[in-house]
């Protein structure tokens, strides 16, 4: 069976704080990279034990080369994508040859009252489709579902945890700890969220069966509220969108891997906008 990894690094034990996950910062990033690579660890400990045969993890965090590949488990059975940028972002690699999928470490979305709480881009305040607002974790367990690929577990703060649970009830979810603020947790030590999460991992792997794909139902509509005016001034500049609100851009699709393109590509274009040309 082979099984996808998409390993984000803001909702692993412990995190609280920007700081901590930015890799300019030579005092605290090198300690939680490291404890985001032990809890990506665990997660392939478990899928191992749990019947997967294969695992591409998909490094998706920032810079996306956060991971010590030397405290991976030193098995043949394991490769990972690392760097950025890539035009598939944080679901490089996925393919219709997986057969599941796991999200780790992952957040809350932008705009929800939780821990480093966003949505790709600090330029994005709200995004949907077809009305529903959208996680990294539902916008990516889509793309999976358009390849016919379930989402198994998803592992994080308790916001993205619960929230996409609401939307993937065959998952195993694993909360590592309890957003506060945007810069505070309660979190469980990091040892005990490695064996939950190896736990979870194991036990995802026998859903499999049960799970299904998560899809958007065409017609495909994506609106983003930008967080401001200037990005949306840059988004409309790309080929399918419309503005709609100072703030607000639209854009449709015939299909979803389409509509996830489109996404990326604004938040790519509306970055630029930060920066004086
Ligand atoms: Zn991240």
């Amino acid at each position: 069976m082979q099984l996808f990894i998409s390993c984000d690094m803001e909702g692993t034990a412990g995190v609280c704080s920007w700081s901590q996950c930015d890799p300019e910062n030579r005092h605290e990033y090198p300690v939680f990279r490291r404890l985001m690579t032990l809890e990506v660890a665990a997660a392939v400990e478990g899928a191992l034990g749990g019947g997967a045969s294969q695992i591409l993890i998909n490094d998706s965090h920032w810079s996306m080369h956060n991971l010590l590949l030397d405290e991976l488990p030193p098995r043949p059975e394991i490769r990972v994508i690392s760097g950025a940028p890539k035009p598939w972002s944080m679901m490089q690699g996925l393919s219709d040859a997986s057969d599941a999928a796991f999200f780790t470490g992952y957040h809350a979305k932008a705009g929800d009252a939780a821990t480093l709480a966003h949505t790709f881009s600090d330029d994005v305040h709200c995004v949907t489709v077809n009305d529903v607002a959208c996680s990294e974790a539902l916008l990516n367990a889509a793309l999976a579902g358009s390849y016919g690929v379930p989402v198994l577990m998803i592992t994080g703060d308790r916001a993205i945890v619960d929230e996409t649970l609401r939307h993937l009830p065959w998952a195993v979810g694993v909360s590592v700890k309890d957003p506060i603020g945007f810069s505070s947790v309660n979190s469980l030590p990091p040892s005990a969220a490695r064996d939950a999460i190896r736990k979870g991992a194991r036990e995802a792997m026998g859903r499999v069966g049960n799970a299904r794909p998560f899809t958007f139902q065409p017609p495909l509509e994506l609106r983003i509220e930008t967080a401001a005016v200037e990005h949306a001034d840059f988004i409309e500049l790309l080929p399918g969108f419309t503005r709609i609100a100072g703030r607000a851009v639209r854009a449709t699709a015939g299909d979803y891997p389409s509509l996830f393109a489109s996404f990326l590509a604004a938040t790519r274009i509306a970055a630029a906008a930060n920066r004086p040309s």
